[in-house]
């Protein structure tokens, strides 16, 4: 069993690299720098086959080579490079018999599979794993056909399980796990992107309801001192009330920047009422298109520790889906209120509710019940931000009655550096 032993150590070491492949490819922004690391990927598995090479008779070694050569050219193009680093490769293990057979073998090979590389990115999921098999397989069974003419036929007892099965359950589940972690990154690209347009309309809406009055204000105050005289005192007011109007206009953009902006780790003091209030201006124009009352209920100078940025972002998330379980209008009610060195916020809204096993499914990456119009990413980012700001959530809810969302965090202290 030396041979299949070896071959199946081979099998791991190639999945465990394509698992560290997969961990760094997911911090690559770049399509190309992701197309790189592919390669880099396969030409790596080309050398540790090199490594669990077994000699099985004078001249005739046996390794998984076939199998990183032919999904390298498949999935990340260069066929002939592949072809010349296997050449390579058995070129190491000694220039015989093997290395005639490798270099017909995989020259021809990349050809092949040059010519059909187009054809295959065309292909479905399982039909591309399917063909990886059989291609594995075929030329698995052509090389053992050139050992045999060539140096002598193969009786090695294992060479059948070793030769063919292995390379083909090699070849098999690679592909696959390659098919999987492009289709994770392809699902993972298309929400951020849905997100991002679910922003951008956001702001539009925005703009339109809160900037489009102000600047309408402003420019009937000019029209007017431009057609009349008024006196000193009138005119300075016209003025006054003009630049009030511009600063709201400015304040609104300034509150969306906050969120567009990529934020810093900071730990600073939050006032929270501040801080919610501002969350409150920024979802008004949603609160009024559906009609929903805003209630709030604040104690005053409650402070906790933490990012500003990011926990804006925590509640605009948990308020923003308050707001839309009411779209046919409703109470929101924001309260806080300390209880000894313990802030809770509690943010309660009364629309459709949630069973127990919605409550329990909450922040679980792309849970959402809003089809199309939801990212189920709100929550998962609400929670992680809570948690890192060392907060505890508790949610009550019930169908049609509506759902509370209460918050606790420690208070803010000075710690001495
Ligand atoms: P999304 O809003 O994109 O659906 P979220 O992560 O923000 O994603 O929310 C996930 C799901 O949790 C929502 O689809 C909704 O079913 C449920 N949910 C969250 N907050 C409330 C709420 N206040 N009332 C009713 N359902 C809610
Ligand atoms: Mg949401």
């Amino acid at each position: 069993m030396e041979i299949t032993k070896h071959l199946l150590m081979n099998l791991s070491l190639l999945l465990v690299l394509l698992f560290f492949t997969q961990l760094i490819m997911e911090r690559q922004v770049k399509e190309e720098s992701r197309k790189n690391l592919e390669l880099v990927y396969f030409v790596i598995a080309i050398f540790t086959c090199y490594i669990f090479s077994v000699q099985v008779q004078d001249g005739i070694s046996f390794d998984l080579r076939q199998v990183p050569m032919i999904l390298g050219s498949l999935y990340a193009g260069h066929s002939f490079l592949f072809a010349g680093l296997t050449i390579l490769m058995r070129g190491f293990l000694g220039i015989n018999d093997g290395f005639w057979i490798s270099v017909l073998v995989f020259t021809t090979l990349a050809f092949i599979l040059k010519w059909m590389q187009s054809w295959f990115n065309r292909l479905t999921i399982n039909q591309r794993v399917g063909v990886s098999i059989i291609l594995t397989v075929m030329t698995s069974f052509v090389l053992m056909q050139m050992v045999t003419v060539v140096n002598q036929p193969i009786r090695h007892p294992e060479a059948w399980l070793s030769f063919i099965l292995i390379p083909a359950l090699t070849a098999g589940l690679i592909s696959y796990s390659i098919e999987t972690i492009k289709q994770t990154l392809i699902i993972r690209q298309r929400l951020a992107k849905a997100d991002k347009i679910e922003a951008v309309s956001h702001l539009s809406a925005a703009i339109s309801h809160e900037i489009r009055n102000p600047l309408t204000t402003v420019k009937g105050f000019l029209q007017l001192l431009s057609e009349q005289d008024y006196p000193d005192e009138k005119k300075k007011e016209f003025i006054h009330i003009a630049v009030e109007e511009l600063n709201r206009a400015e304040e609104v953009i300034n509150d969306y920047l906050t969120f567009a902006r990529p934020a810093f780790e900071k730990v600073e003091e939050i006032d929270i009422e501040k801080e919610l209030n501002q969350v409150l201006n920024v979802l008004n124009p949603l609160a009024n298109l559906n009609g929903v009352e805003v209630k709030k209920k604040y104690t005053s100078g409650l402070t906790i520790s933490g990012d500003r940025s990011k926990f804006q972002q925590a509640f605009i998330n948990l308020i923003k889906n308050a707001l839309e379980a009411m779209p046919n209008g409703g109470e929101l009610t924001v309260q806080t209120f300390p209880t000894g060195s313990v802030v809770h916020i509690l943010v309660k809204d009364t629309g459709i509710g949630m069973t127990n096993e919605q409550i329990t499914r909450l922040g679980e990456p792309y849970y959402t019940t809003k089809g199309q119009q939801g990212t189920g990413l709100g929550m998962m980012v609400t929670f992680s931000i809570i948690r890192a700001m060392k907060g505890k959530v508790e949610i009550k809810s019930q169908v049609g009655k509506g759902a509370t969302f209460h918050m606790r965090f420690n208070h803010f202290e000075n710690k001495p550096d």
